[in-house]
């Protein structure tokens, strides 16, 4: 895979590729190397305050990185990776404090892209990776989608499959979840028993980035089950714009947020979808995306 080689050179001298993965692209630097981590901060105007997921080849290279593996993260990785699911477990020593905003645990996740596994593969090393878009907009379903000049290299692999950032697990104390994605939490609860919902931080806190009150932001003023009367805009009806199945809702999602975008439109109003489990993620996004 000679693109994955030449991406890989990049990341062991330090320097930043973009690379897709099912869920969004992510902007990749060697996770075990704080200068080429504090570019990632730099490139995406990124408080310091947000910890970084880490992306990783396997369970192997995972425990490497945790301190305590639980029979939790043990099942819960098993069973959702390669996948959409990001544990948030305590840390080695070895993962450095800029990763993780300084705090004692570390975001994992192995992800499900022959380009992203290959990547981490010929790399050798864990490989920190926000999405590859600048702090608080939209983030990128397509290689198209991210800003020039953000990465050193670009992985192009397609849309994203998923289409939403991961759902965020914390395994820390009681099972507690950071930020809902596209797999229902009835679904990981059936595994691993209750898991509590995070209270929403306040505007401004930056404990956990996914977490921010404004995040996921299109340029275009965004308007949930109310349409403004002056200006141009469009509407987003569920089962007529929008898909009526949540996962191909969420494939569509960002991409469809791109696009309307670029037709410089003073506004674009969402029909709000149920508020179910299966859509949790879908209305989390979109209530931060929000004016
Ligand atoms: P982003 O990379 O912007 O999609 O967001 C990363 C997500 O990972 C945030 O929603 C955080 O909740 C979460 N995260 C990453 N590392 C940690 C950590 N050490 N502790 C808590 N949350 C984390
Ligand atoms: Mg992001």
């Amino acid at each position: 895979m000679p693109a994955c080689g030449t991406a890989a050179e990049l990341i062991r001298a330090g320097r930043l590729v973009a690379f897709p993965t099912e869920t969004v692209y992510g902007l990749g630097a060697n996770a075990l190397d704080p200068a080429a981590v504090a570019r990632i901060f730099a490139a995406k105007g990124r408080p310091r305050t947000s910890p970084l997921i880490v992306h990783v080849d396997s369970i192997e290279m995972a425990r490497t990185l945790a301190s305590e593996w639980c029979a939790a993260a043990e099942l819960l990785a098993r069973r959702y990776w390669p996948g959409p699911l990001t544990l948030v477990v305590p840390k080695r020593p070895q993962v450095p404090d800029i990763v993780t905003a300084g705090l004692p645990t570390v975001g994992l996740r192995m992800p499900a892209h022959p380009l992203a596994l290959g990547l981490i593969r010929a790399a050798g090393v864990p490989i920190a990776g926000p999405s590859a878009n600048r702090f608080t907009e939209l983030s990128p379903t397509a290689a198209a989608h991210i800003p020039e000049s953000l990465a050193d290299y670009t992985l192009d692999g397609g849309p994203a499959r998923v289409g939403i950032e991961s759902t965020v697990l914390s395994l820390v104390d009681t099972p507690t979840l950071l930020r809902p994605g596209v797999i229902p939490i009835t679904e990981l609860e059936a595994l691993i028993g209750p898991i509590v919902q995070a209270a929403a931080p306040a505007e401004g806190a930056h404990a956990a980035p996914g977490m921010h009150a404004r995040h996921y932001r299109p340029a275009t003023p965004l308007y949930l089950g109310t349409v403004p009367r002056a200006g141009k805009g469009t509407v987003l009806r569920l089962g007529h714009e929008m898909p009526a199945d949540p996962q191909a809702y969420a494939a569509a999602l960002y991409e469809m947020l791109h696009r309307l975008d670029a037709q410089a439109l003073d506004w674009i109003a969402i029909e709000p979808p149920p508020d179910t489990p299966e859509w949790a993620g879908i209305l989390d996004r979109l209530r931060r995306a929000v004016v």
